[in-house]
C-alpha cells in the first residue's frame, strides 16, 4: 500500500500554541521504516528552547485559557469530537505507526486504534464525575474537598505503541482539566502529529496540547527538569526512569513512571494446554515482543515441559514474519536498529551461558530488522536472558516442580509489571494472585487491557497507575475548603 505522507500528514514540525512552527535550531532528524531500513521523512527537531516555549503556552492555556474553567461536560464534548476524529482516520494512524515502528497492521487497526478510541470515550465520560466530598468534621465548620487539575504536564512516551501511549497519557490528562507538553520517541513521531491534528480539527483550544518531537537527552530532560512544569509522566526504561527521577527533583513536581518487566507466565500441568499455548504465543511475540509486560520468562510444570514447548515451538514456526503492511503477517519487524542488535546480543547471552535454543535464535531475512520468535529452553533464572528486559520476541523457559520455589524464582525480579497464571484450580489462581508481585495478574489470560482497569508497576516497574479512575489521581489535586459557620 503506497500512501504519501504528505497527503497523510500535513505537517511534521512541532505542535506549540495551537501553531505548527520549525524547531528553534531549524534542525530535523530522520524517521526510518524499521522493514525497509529507509528514511520515511524528516520530522522538526525540538529541543531545550522549543521545550520552553511549549511549556510557556501550555502555563498560558492553564492560567489564562478557557479549559480548566469551561463546563466540565463541554471537555468531555471534545473529547468525543477527538475519539470521532481518530475514529474516521483510523486507517491513516493504523499506517502511520506501521511504517513508523515496524508492527504489523493488523494490530494497528485491530489492537492499537480500537484500545486508544475507546480510552478516549472512557474519559470523555470522566469529565463531568471528578468531584470532592464533604466532610463531617468536629465543630461548626463546613468542611468540603475539590478536585483541581495539577497545572502544566510534561508527557514523555515510548516508541512500543506510539499512539495508544499518547491517548493513555493525554486523555486523562484532559479530562481532568490539565495542559500537556508531549514528548513522543524519536523513532515514532509520526502518528502523535497527526494526533495534534485532530485535537484541532476538534476544536481543542490552542496551548492546550503541545507536542515537540525530538530526541530523550535533550528534548525529553528539558521536560523532565522544566521549573514550570507541575507533573511528568513516564513510560520507558529503567535507566531513563531513573534520569527523569532525578530531573523531576529541582522543583518536586508530581511524578508517575511506567517502567519495564521480566513478566512470569506461569502454566500448571492441570491448566488447559492449548489455550495456555495461546497465552503463551500473545504474551511474548504479540508486537514482536516490545510489550513491556510481555511474559518473557515461561515457567512450566515439569509434568507438561516437554510436550507445551513442542506445541509452542510448532505455534512460532509457523508465525508468518515480515512485510509489515501485508494484513497476514503476525509478526513484523523490531522498532531500530540498535534495538534490533541489542536483541540478537541478548541471544548469543543466552547461548553463551548454556540455555538451549528451541527454535529461532536469529534475524529473519537480510533485510530490515527483523528477528526470529526465540524459544530458549533449560534458562536458569540467574542467566541474563531470564534478569533484563530484552523488548522482543525471546522467551526463556524454566522448568518448575515446587511451588514455593517457583514462587521466589518469579518474585526474584526487581520488575513487578505483571504475571499471569494458568491453572483450573481457582483457589491455587487466586492464592498465588496474592502472593505474585506485579501490578497486573492474568489468569488464564494473557495482555489484557481495558480503558476502565488500572495499569503499573510494583517494585523496580514504576509507580502510580494509567488508565481507570487512577489515572485521575496523577493528574488532580485535593484541596480542602474550609467554611466558619459559627459566624
Ligand atoms: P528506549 O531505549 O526503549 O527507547 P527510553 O526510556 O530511552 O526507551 O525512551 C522512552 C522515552 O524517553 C523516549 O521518548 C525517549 O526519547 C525519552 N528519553 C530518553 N532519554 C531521556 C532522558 N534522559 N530524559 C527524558 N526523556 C528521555
Amino acid at each position: 500500500m503506497v500512501r504519501k505522507m504528505d497527503r497523510v500528514i500535513k505537517s511534521q514540525k512541532l505542535l506549540i500554541d495551537g501553531k505548527w512552527v520549525d524547531s528553534v535550531s531549524g534542525k530535523l532528524f530522520r524517521t526510518i521504516n524499521p522493514a525497509t531500513e529507509e528514511e520515511i521523512t524528516t520530522v522538526a527537531e525540538g529541543d531545550k528552547e522549543d521545550i520552553d516555549l511549549a511549556v510557556a503556552a501550555a502555563r498560558k492555556a492553564f492560567e489564562k485559557g478557557p479549559w480548566r474553567k469551561i463546563d466540565a461536560r463541554d471537555r468531555g464534548l471534545i473529547l468525543l469530537k477527538i475519539m470521532e476524529l481518530v475514529g474516521e482516520n483510523r486507517d491513516e494512524l493504523a499506517w502511520l505507526d506501521t511504517v513508523d515502528n515496524g508492527k504489523p497492521i493488523s494490530e494497528t487497526t485491530n489492537v492499537d486504534l480500537p484500545l486508544a478510541i475507546d480510552c478516549l470515550l472512557y474519559y470523555a465520560g470522566w469529565t463531568d464525575k471528578i468531584h470532592g466530598e464533604t466532610i463531617p468534621v468536629r465543630g461548626e465548620f463546613f468542611n468540603y474537598t475539590i478536585r483541581e487539575p495539577v497545572g502544566v504536564v510534561g508527557q514523555i512516551i515510548p516508541w512500543n505503541f506510539p499512539l495508544l501511549m499518547a491517548v493513555w497519557k493525554i486523555a486523562p490528562a484532559l479530562a481532568c482539566g490539565n495542559t500537556v507538553v508531549l514528548k513522543p520517541a524519536e523513532q515514532t513521531p509520526l502518528s502523535a502529529l497527526k494526533f495534534g491534528e485532530i485535537c484541532q480539527e476538534a476544536g481543542l483550544p490552542d496551548g492546550v496540547l503541545n507536542i515537540v518531537p525530538g530526541y530523550g537527552p535533550t528534548a525529553g530532560a528539558a521536560l523532565a527538569a522544566h521549573m514550570d512544569v507541575d507533573k511528568v509522566a513516564f513510560t520507558g526504561e529503567n535507566t531513563t526512569g531513573r534520569l527523569v527521577m532525578r530531573a523531576a527533583a529541582g522543583n518536586l513536581k508530581r511524578i508517575s513512571l511506567e517502567l519495564g518487566g521480566k513478566s512470569p507466565n506461569i502454566v500448571f500441568a492441570d491448566s488447559d494446554l492449548d489455550s495456555a499455548v495461546n497465552g503463551a504465543m500473545t504474551g511474548i511475540f504479540f508486537n514482536q515482543g516490545e510489550v513491556c509486560c510481555a511474559g518473557s520468562r515461561l515457567f512450566l510444570e515439569k509434568k507438561i515441559h516437554d510436550e507445551f514447548l513442542e506445541k509452542l515451538s510448532d505455534r512460532a514456526n509457523r508465525l508468518s514474519v515480515g512485510d509489515p503492511q501485508d494484513p497476514n503477517t503476525q509478526m513484523g519487524a523490531q522498532v531500530s536498529k540498535e534495538q534490533f542488535d541489542k536483541i540478537l546480543s541478548y541471544i548469543d547471552s543466552g547461548k553463551q551461558e548454556g540455555a538451549k535454543i528451541v527454535t529461532g535464535g536469529e534475524r529473519s531475512g537480510n533485510k530490515g530488522y527483523f528477528v526470529k520468535p526465540t524459544i530458549f529452553d533449560e534458562v536458569n533464572n540467574t542467566m541474563k536472558i531470564a534478569k533484563e528486559e530484552i523488548f522482543g520476541p525471546v522467551v526463556s523457559a524454566i522448568a518448575f516442580e515446587d511451588l514455593d520455589e517457583m514462587v521466589k524464582q518469579s518474585n526474584g525480579s526487581p520488575y513487578g509489571l505483571a504475571a499471569a497464571v494458568w491453572t483450573r484450580d481457582i483457589s491455587k489462581a487466586h492464592k498465588l494472585a496474592r502472593e505474585l508481585k506485579a501490578g497486573t495478574i492474568w489468569m488464564n489470560t494473557y495482555n489484557m487491557f481495558d480503558a476502565a482497569s488500572p495499569f503499573g508497576g510494583y517494585k523496580q516497574s514504576g509507580f502510580g497507575r494509567e488508565l481507570g479512575m487512577h489515572s485521575l489521581e496523577l493528574y488532580t489535586q485535593v484541596k480542602s475548603v474550609w467554611v466558619n459557620l459559627g459566624i
